[in-house]
């Protein structure tokens, strides 16, 4: 298959192309130029195995084709259960599920596309080093620098907004060597997010360096994160024959566009329900029909920070209008006061510790789900493992949070990190 940018259909490119450059020469973002209906017959619970089917034929006739089942196996090695809301028990059609994508190396969903983008580039020939930048709200940057941490012939460069990121993130930020620099920017996240567009188009940079960007503008990204809608919706559609809907936490909306994906390429997905905190660009775009970007602003769930999706260019290539777009899923808005009271009740109720971001879905699946019941069953998205959060999430509940080993692991490393101004020149100086 080949992969078209939003913003020109005439030059196509191959895979491996699409997930090189991360952003296409005029600026769009990689599509697929087909739409397969599949139906794979893999075990859902078996992601490698499920991957590799619903991958091939976007590898087809690629260089990368034949490694594919060595990719998948290294970016699938954890699991993405679908539980019911209190811990530990089964799916449910009455109630709300949760699909869990925080069991991976940095706990949280960011794992399966940096995963599955470093094992797919480590296997490209190149003759110069690959430089990734990344601009990180918080938790790509640790799911990157883990995944490319000590690959060869790539160099990573992370920037994170000082000061603006949970003291567990930055330490996943700053615990890293060898080929992986961190740099806490003096600015926002959209600094940050600025400073790799500028330096893309910089013709300098790119003279010294082959330049490649992780964020989840890139197409390796969003390829891999189809495959845990797929598991879940088949597991939910052979358990209760009803397609499932999704809550999902929302910012750069990297992770609804590959739902919105996996739905067109034939998964059972009824109702998509974009959840975003306060920063409500999309939600007012649907309500409004007039898209107007803004700065972000800080809330709870910062990884969602985010006042000017990326991929909403992704949604409009297949939904061009708000009204088209309407159509196809939901999207709202739910405050910090609300994240917290959903925190402190699920806990007391149920049992269920969300993170932040989760929490903001699981609150948004709470108000549409009487109302979309028919659509099928639904399940909250936990993007990330509430441990994360636990500055925030421990005084909600009274008591502490169990951490991961994989995220223990992590705090045993030494620190290491660079300040920058937030510019061009500073990083371009840097690196
Ligand atoms: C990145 C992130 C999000 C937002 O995902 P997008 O793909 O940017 O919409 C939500 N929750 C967590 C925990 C994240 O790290």
């Amino acid at each position: 298959m080949r992969f078209a940018s939003t913003r020109n259909h005439a030059e196509q490119v191959t895979l491996s192309a699409a997930l090189e450059r991360g952003l296409a020469a005029d600026g769009g973002l990689y599509m697929p130029t087909e739409w397969p209906q599949l139906a794979p017959s893999a075990d859902p619970q078996d992601l490698p195995a499920l991957a590799l089917q619903l991958l091939q034929p976007f590898a087809a006739g690629d260089v990368l084709q034949h490694e594919l089942p060595a990719i998948v196996r290294e970016a699938f090695n954890f699991p993405a259960p679908l539980t019911g809301v209190a811990p530990g028990t089964p799916i449910s059609r009455e109630t709300t599920n949760v699909l869990e994508l925080f069991h991976g190396p940095t706990a949280a969903f960011k794992d399966f596309g940096a995963r599955f983008l470093a094992a797919a580039l480590a296997r490209l020939p190149r003759e110069r080093a690959l430089q990734i930048l990344v601009a990180t709200s918080g938790d790509t940057g640790g799911a990157v620098a883990a995944a490319f941490h000590r690959r060869e012939r790539v160099e990573v460069a992370v920037l994170f907004p000082q000061g603006l990121v949970s003291p567990t993130q930055e330490r996943q930020l700053t615990c890293w060597d060898a080929n992986v620099r961190s740099f806490a920017v003096r600015g926002r996240f959209d600094d940050c997010q600025r400073l790799v567009k500028q330096a893309f188009a910089d013709t300098e940079l790119r003279e010294r360096f082959q330049l490649s960007s992780a964020n989840s503008i890139n197409l390796g990204r969003l390829l891999p994160q189809m495959v845990y809608y797929w598991s879940a919706s088949l597991t939910v559609q052979r358990r209760f024959g009803l397609p499932a809907c999704f809550a999902i936490p929302s910012g750069n909306l990297g992770n609804a566009t590959a739902c919105v994906w996996a739905r067109r390429l034939g998964a059972p997905i009824g109702t998509i329900l974009l959840a975003h905190n306060a920063n409500s660009t999309v939600p007012d775009y649907l309500r409004d029909g007039i898209f107007t970007p803004r700065p972000s602003i800080a809330t709870l769930s910062s990884a969602m920070d985010v006042g000017n999706p990326s991929n909403l260019e992704r949604l409009n290539a297949l939904y061009p209008d708000a009204p088209a777009l309407g159509g196809a899923l939901l999207a709202l808005s739910v405050d910090d006061e609300r994240t917290r009271m959903r925190i402190r009740e699920d806990f007391a109720s149920q049992g269920r510790i969300w993170c932040p971001h989760s929490a903001v879905a699981a609150e948004g699946c709470a108000r549409v789900r009487a109302a979309s019941a028919a659509a099928g069953v639904w399940s909250v998205v936990a993007t990330a493992h509430p441990a994360k959060f636990r500055e925030i999430i421990e005084p909600l509940i009274g008591r502490p949070v169990p951490m991961p080993a994989a995220l223990a692991r992590l705090y045993e490393r030494p620190v290491r990190c660079e300040q920058i101004e937030p510019t061009l020149q500073a990083l371009k100086q840097s690196l």
